[in-house]
């Protein structure tokens, strides 16, 4: 949803937004207003942030497994496959947003 920040109001020192949304309006005190941004910045990179998660492989030559979505490598005498795994800050993300 496309969230239209129509109008800025100071009142008593703090700053209110008032976003028309649905049809009518919603007040929010600037901070408010900055974390709704901020989250739905966040959101919307979560939902196009699309790593490969090596979800099928296949052996090449002796020693190699490789990701037939990426072609990432593996050596076995390198440690071999490492299956994938979330990163934290990615996590941590997913949680704030969800907040
Ligand atoms: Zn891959």
């Amino acid at each position: 949803m496309i969230q239209r920040y129509e109008e800025i109001i100071e009142a008593d020192g703090d700053v209110i937004v008032r976003e028309h949304k649905y049809g009518r309006y919603v007040l929010f005190t600037d901070h408010e207003a900055e974390v709704k941004r901020l989250r739905g910045a966040l959101r919307r990179f979560l939902a196009a942030y699309k790593p490969c998660t090596h979800e099928t492989v296949h052996r090449g030559g002796a020693i190699w497994t490789i990701c037939e979505d990426c072609g990432k490598q593996w050596a076995d005498d390198e440690g071999g496959f490492k299956p994938y795994v979330e990163p934290e800050w990615i996590s941590e993300a997913r949680k704030l947003v969800r907040q």
